[in-house]
Formats: structure tokens, sequence, C-alpha cells
């Protein structure tokens, strides 16, 4: 039986949607809805004391932020997205275009064809999120995307220059610096000066994410990518050291980060917690990751590996981290997940930073039932149909007749009837 050795309340979607977030939000929509551009600029001042003559940057100021910053920091973002593309294009180049025969000259088919315009959301509120840009506008790019709209708030009140460049290099079409609801809003509705997108995506904080929500529906959205999560699952042999470091770099993306740890072992759970109340004042950044653990973080000890798999994968957590001595067991074991981190060779600092898997990922338990953003989230998989044998046409008219006649529906019956008559000679008495 599980045993939970420091325990707290799981966050759900429930608690996310608290009335006031979801008021406070759909309150903003409505005036971006009805103002445009003046509830836009409005609230960019109220909540990031940012009122520039335009939110957009134009080409000149784009390349002078990219000129303004060091050969190794521009070097590491073509690296970072030359790895973001290669695994994108692999994944765009599994998606096969497929057309089959299912009768006599009847064609049935299906395309994946892009969205023509997206919005990329790269957030900064407390940090410049620069890989969040590689992950949108990049996936989105090797998609096939005509117009990729990329925004991003300023921090403290300063454009983030390696989130433009990030933006500029992966192909971004329009950049803007603005923030939050009202980032996403103008978006996905539109304003005098932003031409609305048909998708969008990027993750961002609890306000954020709870607009995306709202607005699905006039607006695609990629998943519910909130506040990170990281669970990390250990057996014996996991070094604790390990396990408390990388608990840590999960809990400072903010004080609402869940950071979880399951393990086989009661030594190691121990130990793990004395080391993070060790590491943890140390952190430059603790004002995020203590409150994050302190309310959020969890210790679970199970009985066996079969318990950590069954354990692990109820938390259907955005990040797994596994630290066990045959981690593609996971592989066979898991199936709620938003990316598996395999080993102690790799970890979730590489998925969010380097490594190339796309780092936007379902949050609060949304991975029962979603993935993180890739290739396929900016393609819509659509659906054709032909008839070059008339026999068939007249055969399938007169199954569509009895079908649609079963369903009370007269005037689809009559389009099947139509074909009966024209390519198979039937009389109908309508
Ligand atoms: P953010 O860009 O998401 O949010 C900042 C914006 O929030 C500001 O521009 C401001 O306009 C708005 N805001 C702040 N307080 C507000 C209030 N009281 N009412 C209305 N709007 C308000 O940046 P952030 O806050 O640093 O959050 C980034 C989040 O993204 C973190 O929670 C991080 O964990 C998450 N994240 C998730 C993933 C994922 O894939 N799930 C990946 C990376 C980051």
């Amino acid at each position: 039986m599980a045993e939970y050795l420091k325990s707290a309340p799981t966050t759900t979607f429930a608690d996310r949607a608290r009335e006031d977030v979801a008021q406070r939000v759909a309150q903003i929509i409505a005036d971006v809805r009805t103002r445009g551009d003046a509830a836009v600029r409005e609230y960019s001042g109220v909540f990031d004391s940012w009122t520039p003559d335009s939110f957009r940057l134009d080409q000149d100021e784009v390349q002078r932020l990219v000129d303004s910053l060091p050969d190794q920091v521009i070097e590491d973002i073509d690296f970072v997205q030359s790895q973001v593309r290669r695994f994108a294009q692999a994944q765009r180049d599994s998606m096969r275009d497929i057309e089959i025969e299912t009768l006599p000259g009847v064609r049935l088919g299906h395309r994946h064809v892009p969205v023509s315009a997206a919005g990329a959301y790269v957030p900064g509120g407390r940090y410049p999120l620069t890989a969040s840009a590689h992950m949108t506008v990049v996936t989105a790019k090797v998609a096939g995307v005509e117009r990729v709209a990329a925004c991003t708030p300023p921090i403290r009140g300063e454009i983030p220059a390696a989130t433009i460049a990030a933006m500029s290099r992966a192909g971004a079409d329009e950049i803007y610096v603005l923030g939050g609801v009202q980032a996403v809003a103008a978006l996905a509705v539109g304003t005098e000066s932003i031409d609305r997108v048909d998708f969008l995506a990027g993750p961002g904080n609890a306000f954020v994410a709870e607009a995306k929500r709202q607005l699905f529906g006039e607006v695609g959205i990629d998943l519910f990518a909130g506040p990170t999560e990281i669970l990390v699952l250990a057996d014996d042999d996991a070094d604790p050291f390990t396990c408390a470091v990388d608990l840590l770099s999960q809990a400072e993306h903010g004080p609402d980060s869940p950071a979880v740890l399951v393990t086989t072992s009661r030594a190691l759970a121990e130990e793990v917690i004395r080391l993070v109340d060790e590491i943890l004042p140390g952190m430059p950044t603790k004002d995020f990751a203590e409150p994050a653990w302190r309310d959020h973080g969890q210790v679970v000890v199970v009985d066996d590996m079969d318990e950590l798999w069954a354990v692990g994968d109820s938390f259907a957590s955005e990040h797994v981290q596994v630290l066990t001595a045959d981690p593609r067991q996971a592989l066979e074991r898991m199936r709620n997940y938003g990316a598996l981190f395999l080993g102690e060779n790799t970890c979730v600092s590489y998925g969010d930073k380097v490594i190339g898997t796309n780092h936007v990922l379902p949050t609060l338990g949304s991975a029962r039932y979603t993935g993180g953003l890739w290739v396929g989230k900016y393609l819509k998989t659509v659906t054709y149909q032909e008839i070059t044998d008339p026999a068939s046409s007249a055969d399938l008219g007169r199954v569509c007749g009895r079908a649609a006649r079963v369903e009370l529906f007269e005037g689809h019956a009559r389009s099947g009837d139509v074909r009966a008559w024209r390519h198979g000679g039937d009389r109908f008495a309508w």
C-alpha cells in the first residue's frame, strides 16, 4: 500500500478554474472583444506596466535585439532549433496522406492540411521562456503554417531579447511584445491592429491556460499546458541527490508547480526529503521553488515495482523522470504522461531546453487524454471521397435510401434514390 511521507492536495481542473481566475479571464476576454486595441493596451498597462506605441516589433527592432546578444546565445538558439526541427520533421514525415478503395471505384482518403494562421504564446512573466519559441514557432513552420504570430510579455519592463531572437530565427511572421490574457484574446478574436489566428499554441500560467480554455471553439487550441509538473519514479538504485535536484528543477517554475517522488525505497525517500530541504535555501529561485515544494510537493513510498508504475500512471503527470534499473519498462507499463525521461543520463531540463522533443505538455491530469504539442496539432486531418464506378454509386444509393429512412431523414434518402435511379435504373415513388 502506498504510504505518503509528504502529501499535498492534488490540484485539479476545478481548482484551476477557480471562480476568481475564471471570472477575471472572462471579463478581460469580453473587454478585448468589444473594445479591441484600447482594452489590450489597458490590461497590458495594468498587469505588465507595458504600453508602447506598437506591441508589434518591426524588422529593424528585431534585428537590433538579435545583434545585442552574444554570439554564443545565437549559436545555442540555432542548435536547439535544429534539434526541435529535426524531430518535428521526422514526425511530419511519419504522417502519410492515404487513399484507399473500399468498393470498386469507391475512393476514400485523408490529407493533413496546415491551419492558415497560428498564434504562438511564449511565456515570460517570471522567466523569459526562450525555449517555448522554438517549440511553438519551429513546429508550426515545419507543419507548413503560413502565418505565425508570436507573442511574449515584457519581463520586468524589458523586451526579452533572446526570446525575440528565437522567434525570429524560427521564422515567426509577426512578433508582438504582449502577454497574458490580453495577448491570447487579441490573437483569438482579433483587434484593429492584430489579425485573428485560427489556432493558438503555447504554455502559460493559470490565467493564460484559462484564457485558452475559454476561447476554445472560437479558436483551436493545442492543449491545456498550464503550470509545470514533475513526477520522479525511483527504485533503490536511484541516486537521491539526482532525485532532489531534478524535483527542484521543475518546482522553480512557479509556486503552483507540483513536484512528486514515487519510490520503492523508504530510505531513498527520506534522504531526498532531507536533501531538498538542504538545497532549497541556497537556490536563487527559492521564492518559487520553496512554496511549490511546501504546498505541492509529495513523496510516496510504494511496495514494489508494479505499484510504482500504477501509482505513477495515476498522476498523469506532465513530465516523468524514470530513475530505475530498467527505465524502458515505463514504455510498456505507463500510458498517462506528457513526456518520459528514461534513465539518469537525461532529465526534464533537457526536454525543456535542448534535446528536441516538444516541451509544451499536458498538465492537471490532461495527459489522460492528450499528448503534448507536436507538428500534428497544427495540421487538420481532412477527408475526401469519390466514386468513379457508377454501379457502386447505385449500390450505395440503395443502402443510403434505406439507412436514411430508418433515421427519418427523407431528404438524405432522396439523394441516394437519385443516384440509384440514374446509375442503376431504380424507380422511386416520391
Ligand atoms: P506567462 O507569460 O504565462 O504569464 C504572464 C502574464 O500573466 C503577464 O503578462 C500578465 O499579463 C498575466 N497576469 C499576471 N497576473 C495576472 C492577474 N492577476 N490577472 C490577469 N493576468 C495576470 O508567464 P508566467 O507567469 O511566468 O508563467 C509561465 C507558466 O508556464 C509557468 O506556470 C510554467 O510552469 C508554465 N509552463 C508550462 C509548460 C507546459 O508545457 N505545461 C511549459 C513551460 C512553462
